[in-house]
């Protein structure tokens, strides 16, 4: 592994630069690339950002989305972007698995790669990393190498500062989970004084849903979720034919199970939707009870110890049974 601060002086002359992020990239995935973008292009690098999916509508309104090219609509143009591409930006992640197709295409290209990530456990396929598990998002870790790695502060502008805000914004949860720091503080702060415009930020990704996604959350939450007190957990699980039911769109499942694990007393949340060709599971847990476990145990799945997520090829009514199955084994963690 290289240090990264030597790619202060390798970045200091125009560069072909790819920077790419996970499989359905959220707030984080998609404020910390367009954020590492919009700094770039001021320094005169030929930048590509390719995300290997689409990704929620929300999210579209982000300083020069328009620039984004979304793998599977422009496979082959990408392919040479990657394979001509003297850096690689692999941002939000650590595992090529992570961008499905894309991953070998990264692994095979000639260009060095440079992790930026706040996961457990990164794999090594790169050349430079900046990661730390104590980052509440990958965008405060690319506040931190454009500040202090580059020494390029001053480089910070109005959408810069608004794409970082809304990463560290999003995978905070607002602001609450443990890992807001006063350092996280300190940070935003200074991203609100080079011109992001919080108010305005929260307005554009909270309150900005389509009808017919308020009203299947209200159904969800309804005729969907069942609570299992002796195991502190709650469950929200929905099929494909619901998902078609209400004209659920990419982005329209984000956040729902957040409000399972908001009941008083629970523990362990899990949200359970039956994709075009697998089953997804979404987990969110409190304290110490590793979510993330779960995930890499049964489901190839994997990320932080409090929000984690997995997939399977068995049948949703299978993944639930199998899933409450494996609350059993839980038990003396999840009742603690
Ligand atoms: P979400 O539930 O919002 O989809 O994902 C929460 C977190 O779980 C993500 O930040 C990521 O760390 C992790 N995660 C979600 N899906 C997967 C997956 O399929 N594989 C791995 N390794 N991690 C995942
Ligand atoms: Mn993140």
């Amino acid at each position: 592994m290289l240090a990264i601060a030597a790619l202060k002086d390798l970045l200091s002359e125009p560069k072909q630069i790819v920077i790419t992020t996970h499989h359905k990239p959220d707030g984080d995935a998609m404020g910390s690339s367009l954020g590492l973008f919009n700094y770039l292009v001021q320094k005169g690098h030929h930048v590509r950002l390719i995300t290997p999916s689409d990704y929620p509508i929300f999210l579209h309104w982000l300083p020069n989305n328009l620039e984004v090219i979304v793998y599977p609509e422009k496979p082959e143009e990408s392919k040479e972007y990657i394979a001509n591409a003297d850096f690689i930006f692999c941002l939000d992640f650590n595992a090529l698995a992570r961008i499905y197709e894309m991953g070998e295409l990264v692994r095979q290209s000639k260009a060095k790669k440079v992790m930026i990530d706040h996961h457990l456990e990164p794999e090594d396929f790169d050349d430079y990393r900046h990661w730390s598990i104590n980052a509440c998002a990958t965008a405060q870790l690319v506040y931190d190498f454009i500040v202090t790695k580059m020494g390029e502060g001053h480089l910070i502008n109005k959408d810069v500062a608004t794409c970082l805000y809304t990463g560290i914004m999003t995978d905070s949860g607002s602001f609450r989970f443990p890992s807001t720091t006063a350092e996280v503080h300190h940070i935003v702060a200074d991203l609100i004084s080079r011109g992001a415009e919080n108010w305005r930020i929260h307005q554009l990704i909270y309150d900005n849903f389509s009808e017919s996604r308020l009203k299947f959350l209200g159904y969800c939450l309804l005729n969907k979720l069942e609570v299992f007190p002796e195991y502190k957990t709650a469950i929200i699980s929905v099929s494909k034919q619901e998902l078609e039911q209400f004209n659920i769109i990419t982005g329209d499942t984000e956040g729902l199970v957040n409000y399972a694990l908001s009941i008083n007393g629970i523990r362990l949340a899990a949200l359970i939707v039956e994709r075009k060709n697998e089953v997804k599971l979404s987990l969110r847990s409190t304290g110490d009870f590793p979510a993330n476990e779960i995930c890499k145990k049964y489901f190839q799945g994997g990320g932080h110890r409090n929000a984690a997520g997995g997939n399977s090829e068995k049948a949703l009514a299978e993944v639930i049974s199998q899933f409450k199955t494996i609350l059993s084994e839980y038990k003396n963690l999840l009742i603690l």
